[in-house]
Order: C-alpha cells, then sequence, then structure tokens
C-alpha cells in the first residue's frame, strides 16, 4: 500500500524533524506511522505496535475515536476560524472555557488559550511578571523551576526547562530564570528515608528564594510528576513543602500540567493529587487527546483579579488563540473522559492495577526500581542490583543501555522511551487490564532480550 523507502527517502531529504539525529535519520530511514485505533498503531510495512506512550503522552482517550473528528468536521463547516481578540469570541471557545472551569480546582475562573503547552508556559512568564508589575513589585521578576524539567521549545518553554541538552544550544536559559535540582531520590536521595528527601528537596526552593531575595521571585513553576525528565515522581512530602514555601515567601506558584492533566495520573489535574493550590495551572497534550494542537493556562482568582481588574489588555496573544476547531475536538474529548470515566478508572481500577504489574517486573535482573504513578511508570535498569535502590550499580552511559532496551520495544511491536537507562511508558488511559498484561509481558521479553544482548 506504501512505498516505505520512497516516503523514507523524501522524509530524510526535506523533512526537519523535532529532536532527532539527521544522520541517523538518513541512515536508518524514519518509521512511518499510519493508522491508529485504541492503544495500537500501524506502520507502512503493516506492522502492529503498541503505543506506550500515547504518541507524546497525549492521546488520553486512545486512537481512532471518529466522535472527535466529526465534531472537527461539524465545525469547519460551520465556522472554521475566527479569532478572539478585540472583543470577539466564538461558540466552542467559550463552551470549552466554562467547562475547563467547572472541572479544575475552585481557585480557577478564568482560561488563556493557546496553540501548544510552549506557548502555554511563555504566556505564563509574561503573566507572573505582569502580575507583579501590576502589584507595584516590578523587580519581581526572577522565575525558579527545576534542571531537567522540560516546559517546551520556544524560547521561555526551553529556558524555563531545565534541559542541559537544550541550554547547551544558543544561549539558553534567558535571564531571569534559575534552576534548582529536581526531587529524584533515586539519583539523590542516598542516607535518607523518601520523606525526608522530599522535605530536603524541597528546601533548595527556600535556599533559592533565600539566596535572590524574595522580592526579586516571580514565581516557582514544576511538573506535578516530571515527564520528559524521566516520570520523576516525587516523594508525598515536597509538593506541600513546596506550597508553604511559596505561601510563606508570596511566590507564584505554576504547575505545569501538560502531561499530569486530564487523567493522566489519575485525577483531572496532578495539583490535586499532589495537594497543593497553584496560581496558574499550563495544559495542553490531554485537553485534545492530541487530536488537534490546543493549549492554554488556566488563570486563577489572585492572577486573574489584578490583570483584569487593574491591568485592562494584556497585550498577548496568538492567532489560534481560542481556535474553534480545536475547541470543538477538545469538548468531545472531554466528553468521552467524563461519558468512559476513564479518569475514575485510572484512579480506581487500571492505575492501581498497572502499579502491581509493573512494580512486578523489580524482580528482573535488569531493573533496579520500578515505580508508577496513575497512568506513567518508570523503571531503572541497573549492572548490578542493590540492597537499597542507591547501591544499585548503573551501567557506563556510553554504553546506551536505554537505548538498546528501546529498540527491542520497537522491535517486538512496543514503544517504551528511554530517558537514559531510565525505561518510561504513560500509555493511553483507555489501556484495559488484559492490555496492560500484554504490554507487561513485552516489556519482560524486551527485557530478557536486552539482558541476552549484553552477555553475548
Ligand atoms: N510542558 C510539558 C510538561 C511538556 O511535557 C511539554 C511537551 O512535551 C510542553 C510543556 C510543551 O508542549 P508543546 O510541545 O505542546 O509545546
Amino acid at each position: 500500500l506504501y512505498d516505505t523507502r520512497a516516503l523514507q527517502k523524501l522524509d530524510s531529504a526535506h523533512y526537519m524533524h523535532p529532536f532527532t539525529d539527521h544522520q541517523e535519520l538518513a541512515a536508518k530511514g524514519a518509521r512511518v506511522m499510519v493508522r491508529g485505533e485504541g492503544i495500537y498503531l500501524w506502520d507502512s510495512e503493516g506492522k502492529k505496535i503498541l503505543d506506550g506512550m500515547s504518541g507524546l503522552w497525549c492521546v488520553n482517550v486512545g486512537y481512532g475515536r471518529t466522535s472527535i473528528s466529526e465534531a472537527v468536521y461539524r465545525q469547519m463547516e460551520t465556522l472554521p476560524f475566527y479569532n478572539s481578540f478585540f472583543n470577539t469570541t466564538n461558540v466552542p471557545a467559550v463552551r470549552l472555557a466554562a467547562l475547563l472551569v467547572e472541572l479544575s480546582p475552585p481557585q480557577f475562573n478564568h482560561v488563556f488559550f493557546t496553540g501548544s503547552g510552549s506557548e502555554g508556559n511563555d504566556t505564563n512568564l509574561r503573566m507572573v511578571r505582569r502580575y507583579w508589575e501590576l502589584m507595584g513589585c516590578p523587580e519581581r521578576q526572577t522565575i525558579i523551576s527545576r534542571h531537567n524539567a522540560y516546559h517546551g521549545s520556544t524560547v521561555a518553554g526551553s529556558s524555563l526547562g531545565g534541559m542541559g541538552g537544550m541550554h547547551a544550544q544558543g544561549g539558553l536559559p534567558v535571564p531571569g530564570i534559575v534552576h534548582i535540582g529536581q526531587p529524584n531520590y533515586v539519583e539523590a536521595g542516598r542516607g535518607m528515608t523518601e520523606d525526608q528527601f522530599g522535605l530536603a528537596a524541597a528546601g533548595w526552593l527556600e535556599a533559592k528564594i533565600l539566596e535572590l531575595g524574595a522580592d526579586k521571585v516571580a514565581a516557582f513553576i514544576g511538573e506535578p510528576v516530571q515527564g520528559a525528565g524521566g516520570v520523576i515522581i516525587p516523594p508525598a512530602t515536597y509538593w506541600p513543602e513546596i506550597q508553604r514555601i511559596c505561601d510563606q515567601y508570596g511566590v507564584l506558584l505554576i504547575a505545569d500540567e501538560v502531561i499530569c492533566g486530564f487523567g493522566r495520573l489519575g485525577a483531572w489535574f496532578g495539583s490535586e493529587l499532589m495537594g497543593i493550590r497553584p496560581d496558574l495551572i499550563t495544559f495542553a497534550k490531554g485537553v485534545t487527546s492530541g487530536y488537534v494542537p490546543l493549549g492554554g493556562v488556566l488563570v486563577g482568582d489572585r492572577v486573574a483579579d489584578v490583570l483584569i481588574e487593574k491591568g485592562g489588555d494584556f497585550n498577548h496573544g496568538f492567532t489560534y488563540s481560542g481556535h474553534p476547531v480545536a475547541c470543538a475536538a477538545a469538548l468531545e474529548n472531554i466528553r468521552i473522559l467524563l461519558d468512559e470515566r476513564l479518569v475514575e478508572q485510572v484512579a480506581q481500577s487500571t492505575g492501581p492495577y498497572l502499579k502491581e504489574r509493573f512494580a512486578s517486573l523489580a524482580d528482573h535482573p535488569l531493573v533496579g526500581y520500578a515505580d508508577s504513578c496513575g497512568f506513567v511508570a518508570g523503571l531503572n535498569l541497573v549492572r548490578k542490583k542493590g540492597a537499597v535502590v542507591h547501591d544499585c550499580e548503573a551501567f557506563k552511559p556510553e554504553q546506551g543501555v536505554g537505548m538498546i532496551c528501546r529498540g527491542y520495544m520497537f522491535g517486538n511491536g512496543m514503544i517504551m522511551r528511554a530517558v537514559g537507562d531510565r525505561m518510561i511508558i504513560a500509555p493511553p488511559l483507555v489501556m484495559t487490564k488484559a492490555q496492560i498484561d500484554e504490554m507487561i509481558g513485552k516489556i519482560r521479553f524486551c527485557l530478557d532480550a536486552t539482558l541476552a544482548d549484553l552477555q553475548a
């Protein structure tokens, strides 16, 4: 049906991919995805693949939902585009804003729409700085984030993010953004219980605020569970202590829920699960399950009241802010999440089942540590296991064991991502218990293959 070689040739000749080694791409050829249904994808060679990553953490309701394509079609026929600048609006955007307010924690009564999560975080940066200007504290401009965080690829997004590989290119981060350590117990918690480490890691925020002076700090930004940084699930003590510190110093709290929102952790928003009250929430991905691009910021009353009452106009916006087609897709996607009770299902049934089954992989000789939260999970590949996680012996990074394992996964029809030697998943929320068993079987098979490869 498809001429894969011809497509790959055209692809490597003309398509500049995001986050891709183009020499490797030219040598190997891209995998051409052509169809999706439920939790499965098919490539141009007819190979069926279990998508353990929901695309890029986004296809929460699974592939092939015709009711979303029908909603998109109807909206395109009725009104394919109109902007919401200068006192205009459109029906799906109004309805979606109201629905998001209904689903979000009580401090949220306003929504600012963008086209992506990166634009959402750019919006946050401008919003918090504008807030402090209007509050008569224009020197409160610095935003504190965390190393290894991913907050997008725009200049502000990648500066807010803490990825070394991104900061090494093009003079990032831009001034006014600083980073503290991530709450990674496995890497930094030696000699402490998880709870002690959670408090210690939150203490890095307080230390940074005191170093800079609280009167210079505008906001702290973090994902409830860090996704692209390697599914870093913080100890239970971490976020409540971060909230206490933000409250004490008046620092605004931004929760980047681009991954964690819309059921990913078994709650509508991960902030609820972590027991925090953010002032701003970034969302994208799961709001439309990736069917069409949409992102935005939930603006809490503390910020919205000042921007609206004191600010007049906020000189910021995108052509596609509140795009009617994207908002129509989001409305239908959220209807599916609600009607099929997918968030509750992850919280009460499939999430706990995934936790149990995923944890069982820790008996594999290659697995030093396996943990999950809702429908994100990760396991650390280690050379030698130890009595406690900190005593596990890591592989040398240049061995690229994570990538070897990822290769076996691809080869065996399973998408699992490697962040160094941490293998991570974020499957579609529609995954059933039987499909979880199928996935765990594939992972175990590929761990065996990786082990055999290393021993060969
Ligand atoms: N924030 C987080 C936590 C993300 O994971 C991502 C994307 O992966 C973004 C922001 C950026 O979103 P987008 O790629 O839609 O710009």
